[in-house]
């Protein structure tokens, strides 16, 4: 590489001197058959017979096409071999995307997806280091929302602000119940509710999923896996649970325990924009690996 452009300065700096100098054929003479020496191994058919004119034409395509050509594609990781058409600059492939981990192949087109974010309005859940958890709920079920539609999927949201979704100061049963009702009324494919867990322990982190007494773990299996991968979270794993949300509800259904409010760390991360949509980001690879195998 770098002997080939120190050869292309030198033919240059020859071509330069060729056309300022005038030109003999004695001088010429030698000089073309240097060149047609230089050039034997890669070019065929060369006149032998040319000189003056005949050997400025030839200096120049020589550097240009033999030397100069195989360079510049060398940036461009083409084939050297045809060296006769124009370069084509190419802008060099980005090397910040992402590897996809998922092969997102349309299965979530025609699905209804009810998402829940947990909490609400009067009832902002679990509270501790100036998190909300019904904050952190909403913002990450928005998130997953916008990416749920974008893959092809009809969302319907329990809730998409602040508020309860039974008329606020309703029994906890009644807005419990309200919630799995726009799954049931609607034909859900499934139900997901998003939620943030505390513990009286602060040096407890980590994301674990809940699904139905008796009923599959495969959907719960698929989101806490897809959900660590995402963040780097601690896996808590999965578990069988009796929650309203999970237990009277005939969609199905899996409740996400995002992390823990009350420890400090987790919470300013529950709290950051970024990893809001890295847990979303999560929990929507394991919707669509639950579909491709259920
Ligand atoms: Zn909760």
């Amino acid at each position: 590489m770098y002997k080939n452009k120190f050869l292309s300065y030198i033919l240059l700096l020859l071509v330069l001197f060729s056309a300022l100098t005038p030109m003999t054929v004695t001088h010429a003479a030698p000089l073309d058959n240097v060149l047609n020496t230089l050039a034997a191994s890669t070019v065929s058919g060369q006149d032998n017979t040319s000189h003056g004119t005949g050997l400025l034409e030839k200096l120049f395509g020589f550097v240009f096409d033999k030397l100069l050509g195989p360079i510049l594609n060398v940036f461009n990781n083409k084939s050297t071999t045809n060296t006769t058409h124009p370069v084509v600059i190419t802008p060099l492939p980005s090397t910040t995307t992402k590897p996809i981990t998922i092969q997102n192949n349309g299965v979530l087109k025609g699905k209804i997806i009810v998402v829940d974010p947990g909490h609400g309005g009067s009832n902002p859940g679990a509270v501790a280091n100036n998190t909300r958890e019904s904050d952190n709920n909403l913002a990450v079920s928005l998130k997953l929302r916008d990416k749920l539609v974008q893959a092809g999927a009809t969302v319907i949201m329990t809730r998409d602000t602040d508020r309860t979704v039974a008329p606020e100061g309703s029994s906890l049963g009644a807005e419990l119940q309200a919630r799995i009702d726009l799954a049931e009324t609607n034909h859900a494919d499934m139900f997901i509710s998003i939620h943030s867990n505390e513990n009286p322990d602060t040096s407890i982190a980590g994301a674990m999923t809940f699904y139905p007494n008796g009923k599959s773990s495969a959907l719960a299996s698929e989101v806490e896996n897809a959900v660590v991968t995402e963040t780097g979270a601690v896996n808590k794993g999965t578990s069988p649970a009796t929650f309203y949300v999970l237990r009277n509800n005939s969609v199905p259904s899996t409740l996400v325990e995002m992390g823990f409010v009350s420890n400090g760390e987790e919470a300013a991360l529950l709290n950051s924009d970024s990893y809001r949509t890295k847990i979303a980001q999560g929990i929507l690879n394991g919707i669509v690996k639950y579909f491709n195998n259920n």
